[in-house]
């Protein structure tokens, strides 16, 4: 038996035992060393859901995680004890609609770590050992094990990097500066961004903000019409990153 760190519901956390499986063909066995928590599971601990979307039995809550491999089922290749791994959370099914047109980002059947949508639910990661298929665990060469960790949210700043294709010496607008907005603001540097504009309501996050690489911070809260001068004329923003879920940032992007 392993710990497992479930949600019953609303500020109902609870360390419980969980099974151990063994691994099986292909699979590993990982020892979590950390986990980031994401704003999801931030959701289900302080509303038991989001949206539509709504506990309804007990789960592992986690889902940016990296650990140590301490097993080897049989035929895995690549990877040995000892290794530090971070562990993909997304399991698409390959075979619907999105995965066939080769979106398996969007599969419709996604099963997603520490995920409620479907009943019963996903089991998250934040756990002392969890066995994983072995595709799904990259080697973190020269990281510690909470820069791997962060693997999964970095994946997410450097998916909408490509989707706004070359931005070398542009303009860029980071709209919301919580981890994934950071993220993209350090992403968004290094892929050559000329001047970053980073929006939030918090001085603290906008610090963070600072540190990352952003060029200018604003506090809207403060200064509401703070980014009217870059709305003159058609915009001389180039490319906007909405990174906080508000309708008043996706509104002034
Ligand atoms: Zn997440
Ligand atoms: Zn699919």
């Amino acid at each position: 038996m392993a710990q497992a760190l479930f949600v019953h519901g609303s500020r109902d956390l609870r360390v419980e035992p969980c099974e151990i499986s063994p691994p099986s063909i292909g699979e590993v066995q990982v020892s979590l060393r950390r986990g980031g928590i994401c704003g999801s599971d931030l959701h289900y601990f302080n509303h038991g859901g989001f949206g539509s979307v709504r506990l309804r039995e007990p789960m592992i809550l986690g889902h940016e995680v990296a650990g140590e491999v301490i097993a080897l089922g049989p035929n895995v290749a690549g990877l040995a004890v000892g290794d530090l791994v971070a562990i993909s959370p997304s399991r698409p099914c390959f075979s619907c609609a999105q995965c066939s047109h080769g979106l398996p980002n969007h599969c419709l059947n996604m099963r997603f770590y520490g995920s409620a949508m479907p009943f019963p639910h996903v089991q998250g990661a934040f756990r002392d050992v969890i066995t994983a298929r072995a595709e799904h665990c990259v080697k973190a060469v020269g990281l510690n094990a909470a820069q791997a960790a962060m693997a999964e949210p970095l994946a997410v700043a450097l998916h909408a990097m490509r989707r706004a294709g070359n931005i070398v010496g542009q303009r860029v607008l980071v709209t919301g500066c919580g981890p994934i907005g950071v993220l993209v603001i350090m992403a968004a540097r290094r892929a050559g961004a000329g001047e970053i504009i980073a929006t939030d309501v918090g001085d603290m996050m906008l610090g963070f903000a600072e540190n990352a690489g952003a060029d200018i911070c604003l506090n809207m809260a403060n200064q509401p019409d703070a980014l009217g001068p870059f709305g003159k004329g058609k915009g001389s923003v180039d490319v906007a990153f909405e990174c906080s879920g508000s309708q008043a940032a996706l509104t002034a992007a």
